[in-house]
């Protein structure tokens, strides 16, 4: 990676006056479907990323975080593509205002192994800690805890935004706000996310009480979550992606809170910590058959068969970031990669909307042993944010070569047809139409964009396959 530094490189090759110079990097998003490569800067400081922001002679940039969106949001095969990850200072802790300021592409990882052991937790974390700050605030990142906590961009007290002008803009729900409900959910295509102050959920001790129920059928674990949301402010369903007929849709109800210290067993620490780095990797690409949907079926029924009913304690590691434990695990699908597709309804149609998905997938042998039902509740600012009222489901969906596309095209029209939408962090296969229909304040987003970014300087292919990007 020599070169990509922030720091001035005389010798590189460069526009006029620009003086870093780009690595030439092959990328994809975690599901390793789409591969492109291309030129790449690492800026180390705010000024560096200024100066390729302004500077850099590619005619268009894509900002990266750690790359675990799933598709080609954080590529741009027509530009270049701006890593952020060692913009990662942490700037201010401030335990009695309960805030955290720090760089953009500061990992949720650092940030929780810094706040655990002082009794902070992020008041919403995806199902992986390995993301930056900038990147879950650029897909309004929601948790386990949607119907309580909103997504991330309610926890955001004020960010820093720099424009493709090299004006930076302090934007908060009170200043600049419609940069603000822009950038929340913008998949970086309004500016460089430089900073941002977050607030912070205390908590006693770093243990979780996770309560399971099984569910026979989807009806029932749909049925389940719901009546059980209230109960905790954490909860999610497992579900079984290859289970047919009757059982089709059976799964593992987990709903948790936070554990007080003074409920706490004797022998459990009241301090702890999570680990900054992932698990081991997985140290190769696995052969097909490792995934077949014979494997994943008998994982899945053993993952069902120890998910009884119970009550117990569980660390913040296997309550929250279950995938962690293995580093880079997208490497078990194989060379060809694999899509997620993450599907959000409305309430009324979600039994219908997740059943008929389901069947699909299973029809296409297309083995999912990852599918994950989780409750949503009222939307919030962000122009593009994906959560609405209604219940999402995800799926991990090997690529099927060429039946991968007419199977996308399927479960869209379901999604279509029942008032659903996707995921834009985990979309790689969606069309622009179909984006426009699900998304209703897309004009609103343009329209804020063109101000913000008038001469598309912030692009990725992604945005050029949406149409989110206006040609660039
Ligand atoms: C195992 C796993 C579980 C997940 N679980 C969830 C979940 O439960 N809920 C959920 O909401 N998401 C979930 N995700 C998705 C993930 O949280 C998002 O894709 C997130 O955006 C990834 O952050 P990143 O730093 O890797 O960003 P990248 O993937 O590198 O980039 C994502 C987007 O952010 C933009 N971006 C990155 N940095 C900046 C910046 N500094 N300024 C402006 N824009 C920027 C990029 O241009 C791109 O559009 C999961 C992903 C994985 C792999």
């Amino acid at each position: 990676m020599a070169g990509l530094s922030g720091s001035p490189d005389a010798s590189a090759s460069r526009a006029e006056g620009f003086p870093y110079r780009a690595a030439h990097l092959s990328l994809s998003g975690w599901g390793r479907f789409a591969v492109e490569a291309g030129p790449a800067y690492r800026p180390e400081t705010w000024r560096a990323v200024e100066a390729a922001v302004r500077s850099a002679p590619e005619p268009t940039l894509a900002l990266r975080g750690l790359g675990r969106s799933y598709g080609d949001s954080a590529l741009n095969g027509a530009g270049a593509v701006v890593l952020t990850e060692r913009l990662d200072r942490i700037l201010a802790f401030d335990p009695e205002g309960r805030t955290l300021t720090c760089e953009a592409g500061t990992s949720l990882a650092r940030l929780l192994a810094f706040l655990l052991p002082r009794g902070f937790f992020l008041p919403v974390v995806p199902g992986t800690r390995f993301v930056t700050v900038g990147g879950a605030l650029a897909a309004d990142v929601h948790g386990k805890n949607h119907h309580v906590d909103g997504t991330i961009g309610r926890h955001v007290e004020e960010l820093t935004l720099l424009l493709s002008s090299g004006e930076t803009l302090r934007c908060s729900p009170r200043e600049n706000a419609e940069a603000f409900d822009a950038t929340i959910g913008g998949m970086g295509l309004t500016g460089v996310i430089l900073s941002a102050r977050l607030a912070l959920l205390p908590v006693e001790t770093p243990w979780v009480r996770v309560v399971k129920r099984r569910g026979r059928c989807l009806e029932e674990v749909l049925a389940r979550l719901e009546e059980e949301e209230s109960l905790s402010r954490y909860s999610v369903a497992w579900i079984d992606g290859l289970a047919r007929g009757r059982a089709l849709g059976r799964g593992v109800l987990m709903r948790g809170d936070h554990v007080l210290a003074a409920e706490l067993p004797r022998g459990k620490a009241v301090r702890g910590s999570l680990p900054e780095k992932p698990g081991p990797n997985v140290p190769f690409e696995a052969p097909s058959a490792l995934l077949s949907p014979l494997t994943i079926s008998a994982f899945d029924a053993l993952y069902y068969a120890a998910g009884r009913d119970s009550t117990g304690l569980s660390g913040p590691a296997s309550f929250f970031f279950p995938l962690d434990a293995l580093g880079s695990w997208n490497r078990l699908y194989g060379r060809r990669g694999f899509v997620q597709y993450q599907a959000l309804l409305p309430r009324e149609t979600a039994a219908e909307g997740c059943r008929r998905i389901l069947e699909e997938i299973s029809r296409e042998r297309a083995a999912s042993f990852l599918a994950v039902l989780k409750t949503t509740g009222p939307e919030g600012r962000g122009v593009l944010s994906f959560p609405k009222p209604g219940v999402t489901l995800g799926l991990d969906v090997p690529n099927v070569g060429e039946r991968l596309r007419p199977l996308a095209r399927r479960l869209d029209e379901i999604l279509l047809a029942l008032g659903g939408r996707l995921y834009l962090a985990k979309d790689a296969l969606t069309d622009a139409a179909t984006l426009a229909s699900m998304y209703p304040r897309l004009p609103e987003f343009l329209a804020v964009k063109r101000r913000l970014d008038p001469n598309g300087r912030f692009s990725s292919s992604q945005a050029r396959r949406l149409g989110l990007a206006e040609g660039r």
